[in-house]
C-alpha cells in the first residue's frame, strides 16, 4: 500500500503470520495456574472475557499501520477482538516467558503475567507488527497476580506510547483504550487500603515484544539450544542486515554483532529520554526491548523542575536506583546483564566487551548532538561542553520547568552577543521558575552570567535568532505528558468522563507546534498538584 491511500482492510482482512509462536518452542501445558515453565518460550493463553467492552480512544495512525479502515475501529467488534472477548481468523494467543533483573538483583523466572500477545499482523508491504493485550486475564507467568488493568495505569500506557513517539522517541504504540466494565481491585499505594477500580485493556503494538529479559531465562536455566534458537530467531525477523551479513544467525559473529546492535540502540533510546525530561521508573531488564524501544510504561513520570536525582516511582523512593541522571548509566549495566545473557553463545568476552563498548561510543556522540540541538548549535564544540555543565548547575539553583526552559530560550534573543538579562528572566523565561521568590539577585546573577556566555557563543556563529528557534523548537518540545495532566485526565475517567484522554491524545501528536489555543496543557504543574498521589509520585500498582 502507497502511503497516500486511506487503509481499508476490514477486521477480517487483517492477516496474521505469527513468526515467534510457530518458530519458537512452545510450552506443551494449557494450564493457567502460575507455574514454572521450562524449555519454552512461551505459552499458549486466551484473553479472559470482559463484561462490557466499551472502546474509550482509538490511535488513529497506529489503526492506519495496521492497514484497519477507518470506520472499523468505531464498531462493537473492534472493542470485543481488542479486549479479548473475540479473537479472529488467524490469532494465536499467548504469553511470552522471560526471566530479568528487577532493582539490580535477579528475580528468576517472570514473564507475560497480564499481557496476551494475539499474533503479528502481516500488512500488503509485508511488515510484521505485534499485537499484545494488557490486562486481558491471568497467564502461567501471572505469579500472585490477576493479569488484569486498572484504568488509570492503562491511561498512562496508553496516551504515554502515543505522546513518545510524536516526539520522535523510539517507543511500542498503542492502538486502543478499551474499558472492560468489569470492576478490578487494587491498593494503590500499598497501604493496606484496596478498593475497587475500572478495569481497562490497552492494545500494544509493536514489531516485537521481546526483551533481554527472554535471553536471561534460557541462559539463566542452561537451556543453550533454545538461547540459541531465540537469538537466531530475533536476528532473523528483526535484524535483517546482521542475518544477511552471517550464513548461520546464530553463530557467535552474528550474536556479537546483534549485541553491538541493540547495544547502539538503547543508547539512542536512553539520549531521547534525556532529552524530553521522561523518567521510566521501572528500568528493569524484563521492561528492556531487544529493540531499543521505550516499553513497560507503568510509573514513569515527566521531569518538571529540572533534578537529576527525580524518580516518579515509590517502590524505587530509598535507592532512587532510576532517577532521571541514572538513566544512562542502568542503560548500561542491563546491557552487561544481557551480555551475560548472550556469552553461551559467543564463548569470548571480547566481542561483548565491544558492543558495551558501542554503547559508550554511541552515547557520548548522540548525547553531544542531542544538548547542541537543544541549544541551537550546529555541534557541540569543546566550549559549548562548559556551557552544558553550567547550565545543568543553573537549572538546579531555582526549582526551574525543563520542558518551559529550553522552549522559552528560544525566544530570548542572543544574535548579537549581548542579552537583556532582566527581560530574559522576568518575561521570556519567567514561566519556568516555580518558586519566583527563590529568583535572588544571586541567583539571577549566575542565570545571567550563563545567558551572556550562551549569547557570545551563538553570535560567534552568526545564526539568526530567528533560524535558531526554528531549529531549538524543532527538538525542544511545547507540549509533554505532564504528570498532572494525565492525572487530570484519569479523575475525570474515573468520574465517567473519558474527553481529557481524548482531547491529550490530540494535543500530543504534535508536540513541537505552538497550537494557538492550546496554551492550557504547555503549563508548568500547578502548586496543589506538588504532592498530589500520581502527579509526583506513582506506585508500581497498575
Ligand atoms: P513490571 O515491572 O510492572 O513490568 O512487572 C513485572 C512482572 O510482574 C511482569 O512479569 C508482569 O507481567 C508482572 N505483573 C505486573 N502486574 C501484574 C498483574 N496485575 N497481574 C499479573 N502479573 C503482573
Ligand atoms: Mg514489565
Amino acid at each position: 500500500m502507497s502511503s497516500h491511500d486511506v487503509p481499508s482492510k476490514t477486521l477480517d482482512q487483517i492477516e496474521f503470520d505469527n513468526r515467534f509462536t510457530n518458530q519458537l518452542p512452545a510450552d506443551p501445558s494449557e494450564v493457567v495456574r502460575p507455574r514454572q515453565v521450562e524449555h519454552a518460550a512461551y505459552s499458549r493463553v486466551a484473553p479472559t472475557a470482559t463484561a462490557g467492552p466499551v472502546t474509550v480512544a482509538v490511535a488513529a495512525e497506529v489503526a492506519e499501520l495496521l492497514e484497519l479502515a477507518p470506520g472499523e475501529v468505531e464498531t462493537q467488534r473492534f472493542a470485543d477482538v481488542f479486549s479479548g472477548n473475540e479473537l479472529l481468523e488467524g490469532m494465536d494467543p499467548f504469553a511470552m516467558a522471560y526471566a530479568g533483573h528487577q532493582f539490580g538483583n535477579f528475580a528468576g523466572q517472570l514473564g507475560d503475567g497480564r499481557a496476551i500477545g494475539l499474533g503479528e499482523v502481516r500488512t500488503s508491504d509485508g511488515d510484521h507488527w505485534m499485537l499484545q493485550l494488557k490486562g486481558a486475564g491471568p497467564t502461567p507467568y501471572s505469579r500472585r497476580a490477576d493479569g488484569l488493568a486498572v484504568l488509570r495505569s492503562s491511561i498512562r500506557e496508553f496516551l504515554c506510547s502515543e505522546a513518545m513517539y510524536h516526539l520522535g522517541v523510539p517507543t511500542t504504540r498503542a492502538l486502543s483504550l478499551i474499558r472492560t466494565g468489569d470492576q478490578v481491585m487494587r491498593d494503590m499505594l500499598y497501604d493496606g487500603n484496596p478498593a475497587l477500580e475500572p478495569g481497562a485493556v490497552v492494545c500494544r503494538v509493536a514489531p516485537t515484544f521481546i526483551r533481554f529479559g527472554n535471553f536471561e531465562l534460557f541462559s539463566w536455566r542452561e537451556e543453550i539450544d533454545e538461547l540459541r534458537q531465540l537469538a537466531a530467531f530475533t536476528i532473523e525477523t528483526e535484524f535483517p542486515e546482521i542475518a544477511s551479513a552471517h550464513e548461520d544467525s546464530g553463530s557467535p559473529e552474528a550474536v556479537a554483532a546483534f549485541f553491538a546492535e541493540v547495544a547502539r540502540r538503547t543508547a539512542t533510546m536512553a539520549v531521547h529520554w534525556m532529552r524530553v525530561g521522561f523518567v521510566h521508573g521501572v528500568m528493569n531488564t524484563d521492561n528492556m526491548s531487544i529493540l531499543g524501544l521505550t516499553i513497560d510504561y507503568g510509573p514513569y513520570g515527566w521531569l518538571e523542575d529540572f533534578d537529576p536525582g527525580w524518580t516518579p516511582n515509590t517502590t524505587d523512593a530509598s535507592h532512587k536506583r532510576y532517577q532521571f541522571g541514572n538513566q544512562p548509566q542502568i542503560a548500561q549495566w542491563n546491557l552487561v546483564q544481557l551480555a551475560n545473557a548472550l556469552y553461551p553463545l559467543v564463548e569470548e568476552v571480547e566481542p561483548l566487551q565491544a558492543g558495551i563498548a558501542v554503547f559508550a561510543e554511541a552515547f557520548e556522540i548522540e548525547w553531544n548532538q542531542m544538548m547542541a540541538d537543544k541549544l541551537g548549535f550546529d555541534s557541540l564544540e569543546e566550549e559549548h561542553g562548559k556551557l552544558v555543565n553550567e547550565l545543568f548547575e543553573v537549572l538546579q539553583l531555582t526549582e526551574t520547568d525543563m520542558t518551559i526552559f529550553y522552549r522559552q530560550l528560544a525566544d530570548v534573543p542572543v544574535a548579537d552577543g549581548s542579552v537583556d538579562i532582566d527581560a530574559a528572566i522576568d518575561e521570556t523565561l519567567a514561566a519556568a521558575y516555580y518558586v519566583p521568590s527563590e529568583l535572588t539577585d544571586d541567583v539571577r546573577q549566575r542565570i545571567g552570567t550563563w545567558l551572556e556566555s550562551y549569547a557570545a557563543q551563538i553570535a560567534k556563529l552568526g545564526r539568526s535568532d530567528a533560524d535558531r528557534k526554528v531549529a531549538m523548537n524543532a527538538v525542544n518540545p511545547k507540549f509533554v505528558l505532564r504528570n498532572y495532566l494525565a492525572q487530570v485526565a484519569i479523575d475525570k475517567a474515573e468520574a465517567g468522563d473519558d474527553s481529557l484522554v481524548v482531547e491529550l491524545l490530540e494535543v500530543l501528536r504534535r508536540p513541537y507546534d505552538e497550537q494557538p489555543g492550546n496554551e492550557y496543557f504547555a503549563q508548568p504543574r500547578p502548586e496543589w498538584a506538588r504532592t498530589k498521589v500520581g502527579c509526583s509520585m506513582l506506585s508500581c500498582s497498575s
